[in-house]
């Protein structure tokens, strides 16, 4: 019997303040405690400011906190840049990397992801790497191949062991903030697509232990679905991941 961890994770972008922060803790943390969860793993990406502060809300609970982006610099002049040593030193162990948005507003390439995933290594914290095609490429027919070609350029010379020290979220860049989720069988397809290719450039062993989430307007009541899937082990949620109560339902449902 596989036991592949679930994360549901909320991806906050650039929402919640302070205040917001806290308020999402106080209110989440103590119905995650009554939960018991065993295999499935709540996360949340608060931004950089707030991130000591999602650290010490959720400290001794099952919530684990994640950066939104690190820098592919150690230090230096590197003026706005946040280093993963620097995620380090706050006891961070997940950063997310590669999302659709810096791709597109930030010119990030897989080049880009792939130091980005080595500095994070170097740091002991796990990288939530995001890779997708656009609509364009899907209606050309080009899903395939773009989505191995985003591995092969992000993982580039990243040694996997045991495939738990990384996690992939599938997400459909045509699904991000739009209300349009992928069809099961879709996400489905790619991440069978996205096993097997571990398997050959890997092993078997962490083909099946990395956590491969789906992203892409994920919510309350379109989750089931898309967990019952073989190979989705989890969500990668914006939108719906601001509300308290949908971030518990859809951590109730991943149970
Ligand atoms: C995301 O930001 O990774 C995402 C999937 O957003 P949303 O759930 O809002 O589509």
């Amino acid at each position: 019997m596989l036991m592949r961890k679930i994360y549901i994770a909320g991806n906050w972008k650039m929402n919640k303040g302070l205040q917001e922060t806290k308020n999402f803790l106080e209110t989440v943390i103590p119905e995650l405690n009554k939960l018991k969860l065993e295999n499935v793993i709540p996360l949340i990406a608060p931004a950089y400011p707030f991130l000591e502060e999602a650290l010490k809300g959720s400290y001794g609970s099952c919530m684990q906190v994640s950066a939104q982006d690190v820098s592919v610099h150690s230090e230096g002049a590197y003026t706005g840049e946040v280093s993963a040593g620097m995620l380090a030193s706050l006891g961070l162990k997940y950063c997310i990397v590669g999302h659709s948005e810096r791709r597109q507003y930030h010119n990030e390439t897989d080049a880009t992801v792939n130091a980005k995933i080595l500095k994070l290594f170097e740091n002991h914290i796990t990288p939530l790497v995001c890779i997708g095609e656009t609509l364009q490429q899907r209606e050309e027919g080009k899903t395939e191949n773009v989505i191995l070609s985003q591995l092969s350029g992000c993982l580039k010379n990243i040694k996997l062991l045991s495939g738990e020290e990384i996690i992939l979220a599938y997400e459909p860049v045509w699904a991000i903030g739009t209300g349009k989720t992928a069809t099961p069988s879709q996400a489905q397809e790619v991440h069978n697509l996205i096993r097997n290719w571990l398997k050959s450039n890997y092993s078997d062993k962490v083909a099946e232990k990395l956590s491969l989430l789906y992203g892409g307007s994920i919510k309350p009541g379109n989750l089931q679905e898309l967990l019952d899937c073989e190979d989705i082990d989890g969500g990668l949620i914006g939108g719906a991941s601001l509300k308290e109560e949908d971030f518990l339902e859809m951590v109730q449902i991943g149970r």
